[in-house]
């Protein structure tokens, strides 16, 4: 795989490091924080943009800094108006990003990690295997570059891409903060989204800090039988452990509320059975639940019909939370989480095959 060396990039530096960075040219502190906004409130792709800086630091900056390391390696755009970015990173591996734009808000799902190392059944992503963890500037960057190209300001992020966000926790925390940060890309901190498939002492810790971007819990079976068979994770973090680490959360004194995500799986975990099951486990927390019917990515599981959905709504009509189904979008350009990856990786892997 081929390596560009590469000047650090600006994105995703904190104030503190930004002016380590800056060190060698022993400039005044108010020159950190000009830059800062430039780089993450103003989102500029040229350093000669940054026009309250002198000419010749702004020409040396560009010397040892880079503004952007995403390069674009494919983008689909869905018949909804879904955008789904495939980026190659400095290394040459590639992420994924999916913007979403809604009537009365615009979100872009971004990964944190390239590929995952969880191994849940249902996902392509997990097909990849674990390559690495995403620098917060990575991480940050997806969500400039995808303002940038469509010219839409991004009102929601919900880091539900590629890998699991807690396995690569301080770069994550480090990235959500730049975006919320009123001087960064100004993001209302509960607009942000990090979801988790269950990773415990994480969710502890992010409920002990106070965190103050919102939780999602991907728990996607109400039975440990079940949740083990789709969801390695929960071998090592069975559902009791998972329930008390969300019950510490929601009862902390900042008393949050938790979004659990259940992707509806056509006779694996879509029966009434496993409504009445979910609804009992979930009754007693300050809690939504988000059902999501899955978007077939063509490895062994499939989406339950309409009517099977509505039998699975009916016994969570009495539910004393808010319960949704999210809307399937993107259909037409695999926008599942590593789909795009892995139907882009198959037909090169086909196309090289066939020549
Ligand atoms: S669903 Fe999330 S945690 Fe599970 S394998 Fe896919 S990316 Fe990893």
């Amino acid at each position: 795989m081929a390596t560009t060396p590469q000047k650090p990039s600006l994105i995703g530096m904190s104030m503190p490091e930004l002016s380590t960075a800056l060190d060698p040219w022993t400039l005044p502190s108010y020159r950190a924080e000009q830059i800062y906004k430039w780089v993450h409130h103003h989102q500029v792709s040229d350093f000669a943009d940054m026009s309250n800086l002198p000419k010749t630091l702004r020409s040396e900056l560009s010397e040892a800094f880079e503004l952007h390391t995403l390069k674009p390696a494919f983008r689909a755009v869905s018949k909804d108006g879904t955008i789904k970015y495939l980026w190659e990173l400095t290394d040459g591996r590639q992420i994924e990003s999916v913007f979403i734009p809604e009537a009365t808000r615009t979100t872009i799902c971004i990964s944190s990690q390239v590929g995952c190392a969880l191994g849940c059944d249902f996902c392509a992503t997990a097909k990849m295997g674990f390559l690495r963890n995403l620098t917060a500037g990575e991480i940050v960057e997806q969500v400039i570059r995808v303002q940038q190209d469509t010219g839409q300001k991004i009102t929601n992020v919900v880091l539900m891409g590629m890998g699991e966000p807690f396995l690569n926790y301080p770069r994550v925390i480090q990235a959500c903060h730049i975006l919320c940060d009123p001087a960064g890309l100004a993001i209302s901190a509960k607009k942000i989204t990090i979801s988790t498939v269950g990773v415990v002492p994480r969710i502890r810790q992010y409920a002990d800090e106070e965190q103050p971007f919102s939780l999602a819990i991907s728990l996607h079976a109400p039975t440990q039988e079940l949740r083990r068979s789709i969801m390695p994770i929960a071998d090592k973090f069975d559902l009791q452990m998972l329930m008390d680490s969300a019950h510490h959360y929601t009862g902390g004194s900042n008393r949050r509320r938790i979004t659990f995500e259940y992707v509806l799986l056509k006779g694996v975990n879509d029966s009434p059975t496993e409504a009445k099951q979910l609804l009992k486990l979930l009754a007693p927390l300050r809690c939504k639940l988000n059902l999501i019917p899955y978007n077939d990515t063509g490895i062994g599981f499939i989406r339950p019909e309409d009517n099977n959905i509505q039998r699975f709504l009916k016994p969570l009509e009495q539910a004393p939370f808010t319960v949704t189904v999210r809307k399937n979008r993107g259909n037409d350009i695999a926008a599942a989480c590593g789909q795009l990856f892995v139907e882009v990786a198959e037909d090169s892997k086909a196309r090289s095959m066939k020549a």
